[in-house]
């Protein structure tokens, strides 16, 4: 079906429209042929297709937990269109070889875009630069770089990786986490942390370092990307960044959004995740700090993981969640029905502003003439998550029970349905 229009939909903004695809792009509908295929849209929401800037696909290396094919499955049962494969696979990404072999494997698929991010530093290990240049320079076009699952903790190395990226305006992602102030912990430090007895990790450890690294990025004019911002005063800080006009972007996990840490109470480590997950106080904060546009992305960490990691003590468990299949309902559950913001403001936080910070050309548009990435909505269904259905080769997610509101009816990259009924 290279050529359709589907009538009937409400674009982002609350406008009822008719939209059509030919060849892989968006035209105007009076321009489609007598042979297009008609769709009924229901009255359902179209938006462009969402983009991930935090996805951990584990291949190569783990692909018992993650392929690049089951992500990529996944990521268009969520209604993601494109979505970025962190480095931490095994081998590292850390090579132009490594981001071309993940970025042809996500091309052969054909699902949606996979664009790879390139790690920071050799083995991400912190000690030494990785081939950043060389990595932007392959056919993968790696424009951001990061080290998730560890930060880059050493102030030179930092300097100088904002440094380099700063030739081709790429970005660092830091994964902010003082390794000295986290050894060995388990959750969030607080309260609950007390009365479990488990080892916590204060919101400090993360502070520090994004304070640190704004000062640098100001400091070089380069521009840093803060992965999975957990904490309030974490929030100001982006705040104050952006206030300076200092190049910050800043992302949350729908998860942070939703959950806190008194679910650890269950010692069920489906809730074990790195960042943890914090207290109420900021989990309300970052919801407002999405709202008012201070934390300019939502981003899924979506960090699959094997019955045998996570089913097993707490202290022993794995850290992380899947969340590419539930990320639109948990936001829009904590976002949009919590009254905080329109759905056209999630769809800027999870389609649009992602694709332009990462300077995507094919994504984050319904306008004629540009591909045709897009995803169709009901905002009125509501499902349960069962682990047995989802798509992702790992069923770590901690939404697993819950009914929740909103369904992706169907996904389309490059103008061909690849997920959900075509016939709506
Ligand atoms: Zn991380």
């Amino acid at each position: 079906m290279s050529e359709f229009l589907i009538e009937n939909v409400i674009d982002p903004g609350g406008v009822a429209c008719s939209v059509g695809v030919a060849a892989g792009k968006f035209v105007d509908p009076s321009q489609l042929s007598s042979k297009a295929k008609r769709i009924a849209g229901k009255g359902r929401f179209i938006a462009p297709g969402l983009v991930d800037l935090h996805t951990h696909l584990r291949e190569p290396g783990r692909e018992d937990a993650e392929t690049v094919l089951s992500g990529s499955q996944a990521a268009i049962a969520g209604g993601f269109t494109a979505i970025s494969a962190m480095p931490n696979t095994s081998p590292i990404a850390d090579t132009a070889g490594v981001v071309e072999q993940v970025f042809r494997l996500g091309r052969a698929h054909g699902l949606c875009e996979v664009v790879p991010i390139g790690a920071v530093t050799v083995g991400q290990a912190g000690a030494q630069l990785a081939e950043l240049i060389a990595m932007h320079q392959s056919e993968a076009r790696v424009r951001i770089f990061s080290d998730d699952g560890h930060c880059v903790w050493d102030p030179l190395i930092m300097r100088r990786a904002l440094e380099y990226v700063k030739q081709f305006d790429g970005i660092i992602a830091q994964h902010a986490q003082d390794p000295r102030l986290t050894h060995e912990s388990q959750m969030n430090e607080g309260v609950v942390s007390s009365r479990l007895g488990l080892k916590g990790w204060p919101a400090a450890a993360e502070e520090s370092i994004i304070a640190r690294d704004i000062l640098l990025a100001d400091h070089v004019g380069s521009r840093l990307h803060i992965c999975h911002l957990t904490t309030e005063r974490g929030v100001e800080l982006v705040r104050w960044g952006k206030a300076r006009g200092i190049r910050v972007t800043a992302e949350v996990t729908p998860h942070h959004l939703l959950l806190t840490d008194e679910l650890a109470q269950t010692y069920d480590p489906v809730y074990k995740v790195n960042p943890p997950l914090r207290t109420e106080r900021d989990v309300m904060a970052l919801r407002e700090g999405v709202a008012d546009g201070t934390i300019d992305i939502i981003a899924t960490d979506h960090a699959p993981h094997p019955t045998e990691s996570k089913e097993c003590e707490w202290q022993s468990a794995a850290f992380g969640m899947v969340g590419l299949e539930t990320a639109l309902s948990v936001s829009f559950l904590a976002l949009v029905k919590s009254g905080l913001m329109k759905w056209e403001e999630l769809i800027d936080r999870m389609s649009i502003a992602p694709c332009q910070i990462a300077g995507y050309a094919n994504q984050g548009s319904l306008a004629v003439g540009d591909s045709a990435n897009f995803l169709i909505f009901d905002p009125n269904e509501s499902w349960l998550v069962e682990t047995s259905a989802l798509r992702s080769k790992s069923k770590n997610t901690p939404f697993a029970g819950m009914e929740l509101p909103g369904r992706v009816v169907a996904t389309a990259f490059n103008g061909s349905f690849v997920y959900g009924e075509a016939g709506l």
